[in-house]
């Protein structure tokens, strides 16, 4: 709870109330008059509440000093109720402080002690030793939030939760890299997870990475992950704007199957792997721009990775990670269909681009008899993709646009440029900006987010038939679930999974 005021912090918990199990009043947030009011919260609030006062240090809001700090403690342990329901069920106490008698307040009224450390910079060395080290009597939680900068800093925490296994705590790798360490919290080690209300504008996110708690209940089903779910996920980097955790857990949902999918956002590919392997992870979709990275970790693979050279799918199986590629028929399923065609012969096609999904799409327009172009800006890379099919190539350049020409019955955009999160500086990024299009290009885009590139918007603007890659994306997502589960995917629930396109 981060509103200025109790009574903002208690509106806002009767909106969210069925979500929440437990509320974390954090006073460091509040108006310095509303701070001496805090002892009645516990019984408004109606559920167990956790009094936290969180230094500025310690990523908190709060610069008064710790003698003033321990007062507003001893403020909200005061006058201890018989009913513990109105008294603070937990009292967060950082590592660092040594205040006896507030502890022994905390724990004659019932009051548990949440014995925290924070490091809003990084991932300590030797965080089991820590782990075990912050534990005073055998009645204390133990809370570790540390940043993550880095993959490998999660897999560091996942590691020191496995073995400090038997210790209650709650272990959370803060920012992007460690969100999924708040949805996975069981798997973590975790007794609970904390997240925020941060669609209310006045109700910030009280640390890096937290979720939103609706996301958290509904799109991850937080309350029903349990070490028996299956999990799943996306990995890649950024990984800001991906869609898929929405069709997965719809889906899932539906069909009332215990699995979750999840986002893990990945800097090393190599630890990724690590950290799937710990969490029992059955199966990965594989975006931008591990496609080709990912190839070496594969035990086996499916005859197309092999050819494309480019995985998008990776599924755990008893002989180790299999990899499969689904974008390739996704896209060709997808532009066939807005072509109404049934294969690409007697078609002239520019492909932009040379990377992992550049290669699904020319190893289908060559099975389907197209003659086609590959330019991209690294021109030894269109070079290297068109070989061995002996299509043409050429660079994002005055010579390769000139080529254009006779390869423009359909244009297909497959490089990131225009891709939102990827360059947030220049969402306008269009790779073949001095290409003029005469209007009759049948004219996709592999991106869908935005909806409508700024060469898709050129395009339409000229008078071609354009299709992003929306439709691609579901169409290669269910071949997914499929080789994810051996399970034909349910046709009957498409229109009521939620891709979040927009
Ligand atoms: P990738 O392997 O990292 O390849 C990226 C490609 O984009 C390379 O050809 C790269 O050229 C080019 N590129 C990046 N920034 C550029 C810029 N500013 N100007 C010109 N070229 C640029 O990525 P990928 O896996 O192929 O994915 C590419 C895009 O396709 C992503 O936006 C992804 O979301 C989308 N995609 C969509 C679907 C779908 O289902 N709709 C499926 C797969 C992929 P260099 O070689 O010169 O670096």
């Amino acid at each position: 709870m981060t509103a200025k005021t109790l009574g903002r912090n208690l509106e806002i918990l009767e909106k969210y109330r069925k979500y929440a199990d437990m509320a974390e009043l954090r006073v460091d947030y509040l108006d310095p008059d509303e701070r001496l009011l805090i002892r009645r919260f516990p019984e408004l609030a109606g559920m167990p509440v956790i009094l936290t006062i969180r230094r500025d240090s310690d990523g908190g809001l709060f610069v008064g000093g710790e003698g003033a700090r321990i007062s507003l403690m001893a403020r909200g342990l005061a006058y201890a109720e018989a009913d513990r329901r109105r008294n603070f069920a937990y009292l967060d106490i950082e590592e660092d402080l040594n205040v006896s008698s507030l502890e022994e307040a905390a724990r004659t009224f019932g009051t548990r002690i949440i014995r925290s450390y924070h490091n809003i910079k990084g991932t300590d060395a030797d965080l089991p030793v820590k782990i075990r080290s912050m534990r005073r009597s055998g009645d204390e939680i133990v809370k570790v939030a540390v940043m993550a900068n880095s993959t490998r800093d999660v897999l560091e925490l996942l590691c020191a939760g496995k073995e400090c296994e038997g210790y209650e705590k709650v272990l959370v790798s803060m920012g992007h890299f460690g969100i999924y360490s708040r949805i996975l919290s069981e798997q973590f080690g975790s007794l609970f997870s904390y997240c925020s209300a941060l669609s209310e504008s006045d109700a910030p996110p009280a640390a890096p990475g937290q979720i939103e708690i609706r996301e958290l209940a509904n799109l991850y089903r937080f309350r029903n992950i349990t070490r028996a779910t299956k999990i799943y996920g996306v990995t890649g980097y950024p990984l800001k704007a991906t869609s898929s955790p929405s069709f997965f857990n719809t889906v899932f949902e539906l069909e009332g199957s215990n699995a979750v999918y999840v986002p893990f956002p990945a800097d090393s590919i190599t630890d990724l792997i690590e950290i799937s392997k710990e969490l029992n992870v059955e199966g990965i979709s594989v975006t931008v721009p591990y496609k080709e990275a990912i190839i070496p970790f594969l035990d086996f693979e499916s005859d197309e990775v092999r050819v494309i050279g480019a995985c998008n799918t990776l599924t755990s199986t008893p002989q180790g990670w299999l990899g499969t590629n689904t974008d390739a028929r996704g896209f060709s399923d997808s532009l066939l269909t807005f072509l109404s065609k049934s294969n690409f012969k007697r078609q002239r096609v520019t492909v932009i681009g040379a990377g992992g999904a550049a290669r699904s799409v020319v190893f289908e327009l060559h099975r389907l008899g197209a003659k086609v172009l590959i330019l991209n800006r690294t021109i030894h890379k269109a070079r290297r993709l068109a070989a061995p099919y002996k299509f043409a190539w050429g660079g994002l350049d005055e010579q390769g646009i000139e080529k254009m020409e006779k390869y423009r019955d359909i244009i297909i955009q497959t490089t990131s440029a225009g891709m939102e999160g990827i360059n947030p500086d220049n969402l306008s990024d269009d790779p073949v900006a001095m290409y003029n299009f005469c209007g009759r290009e049948e004219v996709m885009d592999l991106v869908y987010k935005p909806k409508v590139t700024a060469f898709l918007k050129r395009a339409s603007n000229a008078g071609c038939n354009i299709l992003n890659g929306f439709d691609m994306l579901i169409r290669q997502a269910r071949y997914q679930y499929t080789q994810f589960t051996g399970k034909e995917f349910p046709e009957h629930f498409l229109s009521r999974v939620q891709f979040g396109e927009s």
